[in-house]
């Protein structure tokens, strides 16, 4: 056993390009019960993992506060002064132990809750101590609880490091011993037997450019910042560089799609697209719909298969864009086909395209779980030999079973309700891929939607169609129910309809249920029939008959419709004018916007009403003032990416963005797009990084991919 350990030891030399692998048992001061603690809590399983366990912060023993510059928001500080009163106080379950701090400007209370008996005894009175903690603001004073404690004397003679680190923790962790404290000596010793000389990561291009600093400095900084602005220029350099190769992954992969799949080349724009603009376009096209068809276009006509993400808000119109895209297919002698999350908006989509569609000879149809047997025949049938030229439908288009003869185009909307693996199903659906736009409605900020999905080329219609009447939205507690109703009674007796919607939230399923009966019943009974007509829509019925609500509200044979969030994504009733979202604190902010874009798609006036009780958090409260303040969706998903941070974010989990170990997707955007910038810089000049100045970048691009690879969206 011995040997081994020496013979590892020397293979694992410093001189030796394979060093930072070594097991981190081998360190000095781990050996294998902290190792296995450390991999299981932390997932350091080599000298290179805990080198890239970065702090989380830093406590900042730069400075030194007087007790007037306090602020109530508690925050780290370290103060100069004496305790000149010590006494414990009883309380509900045994007793705490306060001293008065006081320095020449004001005092403090220093409060301890346990050990109170071993510090009582080490405290001296009226003797200068530095103290460091997290004050409190608390019935008209400060205190601190559990202040780190240092004598004024003693603190002068010792040597700090100015910034203390602090490494993340966890329970267990601090059970077995491994404290913050710990975790530092770790570094330390590391830092020892590497003598502190990493191998450089950035090429020297990058270095001059950016005056980053370089590799050795910047890890030596964030374990050990020398100044806060040393620490800060480390931070920039780690975070660049993590950002970097994450870039320059998505865009190398979109650049090998490109080069690799051969895309159908549909080189004609021909009849059916021509003759659809000239003769059958309901509308003049916005210039944002003119700009996203002509991308489009540019995609298809090239060798390369398209694999586009096109953004665009609820009623933004991004169906047209579909179907002129669908001509383009058909106009090539390809099938296409369109997929939907859920049957709803799949009815909605293949009646509004067959709408759109009018006389044109073109065939086209539904395929769902509720297809029949009969039917589902026929569209197989159709779809082999060619007769069949759209096909609209939910997961069900995804089938083996379902084959097309030359399916050219696949379009999905709302593409975060499926998953990757759904989606490269679309893939195999012809020898080649078939070309790919997917749609969303969630917006997300345009350069953090490129390195989510930097292997999709991305269009956005950031326009609404003309004549489009903000829709009003207001925030009433449950209490103001009554003027509610007044106001619906107001809005049907002027021929509108209303949606009122109720959250459905997984785990409370039993009482969310209750919560929409209730509601429906009152409902009911403020609107009683035959004056008036009431739609229910929820997920626990069968779907021919959420379908039949549906349509008997999409007819105007009902007035209100009461539904849980099925309805949240693409419906479309022009005539409805009134969105109310009942317990509308209990919604995300981009649910609350998806809901509301329900209406406002007609000529009139119309209102978003979000109602409450009084109990909000702070969360909420800023939820519901961006919604009443705007109806931008980018604004909105600003917000809402403030507020819940990148994790929700679709997407995020498969991109492996989150993984990422010192950048923060949305804090850190500047650098991002600095990243990104480079990357493509240097992609475009050299697509393999075979230039010799490239040579550090082709080393550390191969070590990245084989540690940790970024996964295509799409593919
Ligand atoms: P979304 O982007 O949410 O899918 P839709 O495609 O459903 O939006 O369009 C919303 C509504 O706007 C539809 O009724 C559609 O007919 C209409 N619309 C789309 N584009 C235009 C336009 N350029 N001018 C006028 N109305 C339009
Ligand atoms: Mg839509």
């Amino acid at each position: 056993m011995v040997v081994a350990v020496v013979c590892l030891k020397h293979y694992f030399s410093p001189m030796n390009a394979n060093f930072l692998q070594t097991p981190i048992a081998y360190l000095k001061g781990v050996g294998p019960n902290r190792a296995e603690t450390l991999a299981s809590e932390l997932g350091v399983h080599t000298y290179q993992d805990l080198i890239n366990l970065f702090p989380n912060r830093y406590l900042d023993k730069t400075r030194y506060y007087r007790i007037n510059q306090l602020q109530r928001s508690s925050a780290d500080v370290q103060i100069i002064g004496k305790i000149v009163h010590l006494k414990t106080v009883p309380q509900k379950q045994g007793k705490r132990l306060v001293a008065t701090f006081v320095d020449d400007t004001g005092q403090l209370e220093l409060v301890w809750f346990r050990g109170q008996k071993w510090i009582q005894e080490q405290l001296k009175l009226n003797t200068p101590y530095v103290v460091f903690g997290k004050t409190n603001w608390f019935g008209g004073a400060f205190s601190m609880p559990h202040p780190e404690m240092e004598l004024l004397a003693d603190h002068e003679k010792s040597t700090r490091i100015a910034m203390q680190p602090i490494y993340p923790s966890t329970e267990k962790l601090s059970n077995r011993g491994i404290t913050n404290r710990v975790i530092h000596k770790l570094n330390q010793q590391l830092f020892l037997e590497t003598k502190g000389v990493f191998r450089e990561t950035l090429s020297s291009d990058l270095l001059e450019e950016l005056k980053l600093i370089s590799k050795s400095e910047a890890l030596f900084n964030i374990h050990f910042p020398k100044s806060q602005q040393l620490l800060a220029r480390a931070q920039f350099r780690l975070k660049f560089e993590e950002l970097f190769y994450v870039q320059l992954q998505l865009i190398s992969k979109n650049i090998n799609r490109k080069r690799k799949i051969k895309g159908f080349p549909f080189d004609q724009v021909g009849t059916l697209f021509h003759d659809f603009y000239a003769n059958h376009l309901p509308f003049e096209l916005t210039s944002a719909q003119k700009r996203v068809i002509k991308e489009i276009r540019g995609d298809l006509g090239s060798n390369a298969q398209m694999n586009r993400l096109l953004q665009g808000d609820v009623g933004s119109g991004k169906t047209i864009v579909a179907l002129m895209t669908l001509l383009i297919a058909i106009d090539n002698d390809f099938q296409g086909c369109l997929m939907a999350p859920t049957e709803i908006l799949a009815v909605q989509h293949f009646q509004g395209l067959k709408a759109l569609l009018g006389k044109l000879d073109i065939s086209i149809a539904l395929l769902t779980g509720s297809s029949k047997k009969s039917e589902r025949k026929r569209i197989h049938a159709e779809l082999e030999n060619g007769d069949l030229h759209i096909l609209i439908g939910t997961h069900a288009i995804l089938e083996d079973k379902v084959v097309f003869k030359n399916l050219g185009l696949a379009i999905i909307d709302e593409q975060h309700r499926f998953g990757v693996a759904q989606r490269s199903k679309l893939w195999k659906k012809n020898h080649n891929p078939p070309h790919i736009l997917v749609m969303t409605a969630t917006p997300i900020p345009r350069t953090l939607a490129m390195s989510l999905y930097g292997d999709l080329d991305i269009s956005v219609i950031d326009e609404l169609p003309p004549g489009r009447k903000s829709i009003k939205t207001v925030h009433r507690y449950d209490t103001n129910r009554l003027k509610v109703f007044g106001f619906i009674r107001n809005e049907i007796k002027k021929g509108h309809q209303v949606y009122v919607v109720y959250p459905l939230i997984q785990e409370s399923q039993a009482l969310d249920y209750k919560d929409l009966m209730d509601g429906y019943e009152s409902i009911v009974r403020e609107f009683p029939q035959p004056e008036y007509q009431i739609s229910i829509v929820h997920g626990q019925m069968k779907s021919e008959q959420k379908d039949f609500e549906m349509q008997r509200f999409v007819k105007g044979e009902t007035q209100i419709m009461v539904a849980t969030t099925v309805i949240e994504v693409g419906v479309n009733v022009p005539n409805a004018s009134v969105m109310i979202i009942e317990s509308a604190e209990r919604f995300g902010l981009s649910q609350l916007h998806q809901l509301r874009g329900r209406v406002g798609r007609g000529a009139d006036q119309s209102y978003c009403i979000l109602m409450t009780s009084f109990k909000l958090s702070q969360d909420s409260k800023t939820r519901l003032e961006t919604m009443v303040r705007t109806s931008d969706g980018f604004e909105i998903a600003e917000v809402d990416l403030k507020l819940r941070g990148p994790g929700d974010l679709m997407g995020t989990q498969q991109s492996g963005i989150l993984a990422l170990k010192i950048a923060d997707i949305v804090k850190d955007n500047d650098i991002l797009k600095t990243a990104r910038f480079y990357a493509q810089k240097i992609l475009r000049e050299d697509p393999s990084l075979a230039l010799e100045k490239n040579a550090v970048l082709r080393y550390s691009y191969a070590q990245v991919v084989k540690h940790k690879t970024i996964w295509n969206y799409i593919s």
